[in-house]
């Protein structure tokens, strides 16, 4: 059997595709609970271990992990019920407010779903439902936490951007995106020019443009993608970057010097680049060819 079809096969299909963005809709929900989740149990790690350090009680001592405990209404406490937790159809239902105590339910859970969901689709029908369709899901699972995270909380955990990481590699030992040579050399560059960047611009400013996270987000997305992808994806994320920068400043008008995280712009940089990236490259070195 030709690995090609261990890979892409069976072919994408209407089917496969549904079920793709459902599950998606059903990872999406979750994805919710690790974007909430895992800033929190990070804060917890933190604050016991310096509890510890300095010889006091940990404050935290309940368990609190994705699993534990079961999801609940901020304002009133109340348990969501199975039928309260279906994606996007709960919301709707109980239009965006808790049932018990009818306080606002935020329109960017069901917004998370449907993205996953979506996107989810997308790329099943793109790559096909074999190794290389379910890899391509795992990538934009991670990638949709990473963005809500970093938008939230101005932090790419390491718990996300690794994993992400190692994934690249390792999915690429035989070559399914790009030959193991370009993932690896993807994957050192992607952080040292982000890195460069990041001491560049403290050296002439002063100020800390970015964050490590940045680093190791773009040099996962290296790993996938391979190093030939970076420009195109450095000159996308920089693209969706201003665009989205400056209709914030216009429309929200939000501060200037508000710091905007980069992770969300180096994401959907990731997933252009992971769908339409071949094509964009061949006409960007056209148009540099050209030039
Ligand atoms: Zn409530």
């Amino acid at each position: 059997m030709p690995l090609d079809f261990f890979l892409f096969a069976p072919p994408a299909t209407l089917s496969a595709t549904l079920v793709a963005a459902l599950f998606g809709l059903l990872v999406g929900s979750f994805l919710n609970v690790v974007i909430h989740r895992i800033p929190k149990m990070m804060q917890r790690e933190s604050d016991n271990y310096v509890a510890q350090e300095s010889g006091k009680e940990p404050p935290h001592t309940d368990r609190y992990n994705l699993m534990v405990p079961r999801s609940a209404c901020p304002c009133c406490g109340h348990q969501i019920t199975a039928m309260e937790n279906i994606p996007v159809i709960s919301w709707l239902a109980l239009r965006g407010k808790c049932r018990k105590c009818k306080a606002p339910i935020s329109a960017r859970y069901p917004a998370v779903e449907l993205l996953t969901g979506v996107l989810a689709g997308v790329l099943v029908w793109t790559f096909g439902s074999g190794l290389a369709g379910l890899a391509t899901l795992l990538f934009l699972f991670l990638l949709v936490a990473m963005t809500f995270i970093d938008i939230d909380t101005q932090l790419l955990p390491d718990d996300l951007t690794y994993p992400l990481l190692w994934a690249g590699l390792l999915i690429n030992l035989n070559g399914t995106f790009v030959p193991l040579q370009d993932a690896v050399i993807g994957a050192a560059a992607g952080y040292l020019v982000l890195w460069a960047v990041y001491w560049l611009f403290k050296l002439v400013t002063g100020k800390e443009g970015m964050g490590y996270g940045d680093f190791k987000l773009l040099a996962a997305l290296g790993a996938w993608l391979g190093w030939a992808m970076l420009p195109t994806i450095i000159l996308l994320s920089s693209v969706v970057g201003a665009v989205v920068g400056i209709s914030l400043i216009v429309f929200a008008k939000r501060g200037r010097d508000k710091p905007i995280p980069f992770g969300p712009y180096l994401a959907a940089a990731g997933l252009i680049a992971l769908l339409y990236g071949s094509g964009i490259s061949a006409r960007l070195a056209g148009f540099v060819a050209g030039a």
